[in-house]
């Protein structure tokens, strides 16, 4: 019964100070954020590409898929900014399986919390590094923070946290863009509070101390479908979807309105192999309606090296562990594809 201390963890600045980020590297992630926040204020008509596996299970498979995204950014870099998604902590809907290499740095070993903390910040400082793509992360555990804050250009919270207290106060002070999901309900209304609530300042207990944050402005709306009360899945990316989360920012005064389509998880009811018809079907939505052009500043995609999934046990080189996800040939195909319809 209880809770077990089992050992003082690394704090954030002995974790810097081990793996920092160079000066070069600094310079061009902050580049890079300016860019992705010229998108999201609508000071450029860049459309931002969230995309990568479900969960970055494994450093070299993930560097290498983000390799093979840095050589398309260059191509397309005139009308897309791609973010990779290098998801690190993974939120499970029993509580089982694989949580993320923060958790297990070994998917298939003990939970070992010391050697994940250092997985997180090697691997995306290694996609930086290597790359000079900063990447997305989804903040299910508020106190990493502090040990990625320089590395990371864009946060999510997810859609079972999203209706919660502690992912709205701590995701006000992050000054990194982050995308607030739409509850697996699917009620917009609370993602729309989510985005309320952090975009001012809140005061409050984080990682032992009263802290007082400044609000983000860069808080906006990810629609990744919903779930009804039959357990059937219910998409959000149509045109009257768009139209409506359109209508329901208008209504409200929130500070730069956008949304990103997620267009696996409840969109795609994990098909998703489905991905690139919504997005496209997004795509056209853009084109004939400038309203809806405005709003939909992106498109968040689950690709890997292999596309679909695997069992944890069969070891398949950049083949999903979590979500089955869009393998490298129909993706890469897919951003050349927006780029041309954007
Ligand atoms: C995910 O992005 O892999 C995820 C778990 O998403 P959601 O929170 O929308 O279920
Ligand atoms: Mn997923």
């Amino acid at each position: 019964m209880g809770f077990v201390y089992k050992k003082k963890l690394i704090s954030p600045d002995e974790l810097i100070n081990t793996y920092p980020l160079s000066a070069n590297d600094a310079l061009i992630k902050k580049e890079r954020d300016k860019q992705i926040k010229d998108v999201l204020v609508g000071a450029s008509d860049k459309f931002l590409v969230i995309i990568g596996p479900c969960s970055a299970d494994n450093e070299d498979a993930v560097c290498d898929y983000v390799s093979r995204l840095a050589r398309v950014q260059e191509k397309v870099a005139d009308r897309i900014i791609i973010i990779p998604r290098i998801f690190t902590n993974k939120p499970r809907t029993t509580g089982e399986g694989y949580k993320g290499i923060v958790h297990q740095p070994d998917p298939e070993g003990e939970p070992d919390l010391q050697e994940g903390l250092i997985a997180m910040r090697k691997i995306h400082l290694r996609a930086i590094t290597e790359t000079g793509l900063s990447a997305a992360d989804e903040m299910l555990y508020l106190e990493n923070w502090p040990y990625v804050e320089d590395l990371l250009s864009y946060v999510v919270v997810g859609a079972r946290s999203v209706e919660n207290q502690p992912y709205r106060l701590a995701i006000s002070g992050m000054d990194c863009p982050a995308g607030m999901k739409n509850p697996t309900s699917g009620d917009f209304s609370v993602m729309l509070n989510s985005c309320a609530a952090a975009q001012v300042s809140h005061t409050f207990l984080y990682r032992g101390y009263e802290v007082r944050t400044t609000g983000n402005p860069l808080v906006h709306c990810i629609l990744r479908g919903a779930i009804n009360k039959h357990g059937q899945f219910v998409p959000n990316y149509h045109y009257e979807d768009l139209i409506r989360l359109h209508e329901m920012y208008e209504k409200r005064k929130l500070a730069n309105p956008a949304v990103i389509i997620d267009a696996n998880h409840a969109n795609s009811n994990k098909m998703y192999y489905e991905q690139p018809r919504i997005v496209k079907e997004v795509l056209y939505s853009r084109s004939i309606n400038r309203v809806i052009a405005k709003l939909v500043k992106g498109v968040m995609i689950e690709s890997y090296i292999e596309p679909g999934n695997q069992s944890i046990h069969e070891h398949v080189y950049g083949k999903s562990i979590t979500d089955a996800c869009l393998g490298w040939k129909e993706s890469e195909r897919l951003i050349y594809t927006i780029a041309e319809h954007v």
